[in-house]
């Protein structure tokens, strides 16, 4: 596998009022091409500063990171980043919402509203197009705001525990919907989560951390038959994975 994403020894520290906090610690990381690659860990191990890090919005303290062998040192179009809340603006439309980032990026094409109109249709919210966010499901709205992000075409795509606050039957349903764009669409994805099952149910591969500082403990093959996060967990070689990856924990 090529390495599209490469961490190299990358460490970070917070500085405050209050002291210093170190967060990373030499992680040492590759992501190929078209991977499904997780990230777990204790909460506030430092699961977010390394996608703050990937995404250019801070810089190692020490250590690289490069996509297709480039250094990151900036924010980069090549990278797409979805959070936990859907940030869906209540008073726009969601044809409204997904062309926002196009238009700050002056980018607002007819190839590219088509490409958006092709996603929302692809994408069963269509026919929702002229609606307020207000009026969607949960689940919806993570699919909008799936979209906004594929809108603007990145090469990596961030996901942070974009399932977290949804109720668990909404979010086993939009593990699916998301699954299924991202195998579709053939994007490289990063995703955090808390949530073991979650992440054997969608990653190829998934990186566990250590509490902080976050050095990576273990990195796992995940190798369970399936067309979707369901038919995963259903597979009977889950149960397996998830007891080997909790072994691990304790
Ligand atoms: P996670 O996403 O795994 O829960 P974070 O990456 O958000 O963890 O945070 C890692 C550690 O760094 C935590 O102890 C957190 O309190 C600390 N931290 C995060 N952001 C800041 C900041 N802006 N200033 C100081 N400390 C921070
Ligand atoms: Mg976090």
């Amino acid at each position: 596998m090529k390495a599209f994403l490469e961490l190299d020894k990358v460490s970070y520290t917070y500085y405050s009022k209050e002291g210093e906090t170190q967060a990373l610690k030499d992680i040492t990381l590759s992501v190929g091409e078209n991977e499904f690659f997780s990230i777990c860990g204790p909460s506030g191990s430092g699961k977010t500063t390394i996608l703050s890090l990937i995404s250019g919005m801070l810089l190692p303290e020490s250590g690289s990171i490069s996509l297709l062998d480039k250094i990151i040192t900036g924010p980069s179009r090549d990278i797409g980043y979805m959070l936990q809340k859907d940030h869906l603006f209540e008073w726009r439309t969601v044809y409204e919402n997904v062309m926002l980032g196009l238009e700050i990026r002056k980018d607002n094409t007819p190839k590219k509203r088509e490409r958006v109109l092709d996603l929302l249709k692809k994408y069963g919210l269509y026919e929702f197009k002229d609606s307020y966010p207000s009026a969607l499901s949960g689940g919806m709205r993570q699919r909008v705001a799936l979209i906004r992000t594929l809108a603007l075409s990145p090469r990596l795509l961030l996901l942070d525990e974009p399932f977290s606050a949804l109720d668990y039957v909404t979010r086993i349903s939009v593990q699916s919907d998301v699954y299924k764009i991202i195998k579709s669409e053939k994007i490289t994805t990063i995703l955090i989560s808390h949530d073991i099952s979650e992440a054997i149910s969608m990653s190829d591969r998934i990186a566990m951390l250590s509490s902080r500082p976050a050095v990576v403990k273990k990195i796992f093959d995940i190798d369970i038959s399936g067309n979707s996060p369901m038919e995963k967990r259903n597979n009977p070689a889950f149960s397996s994975v998830f007891e080997k990856i909790w072994k691990e924990l304790e």
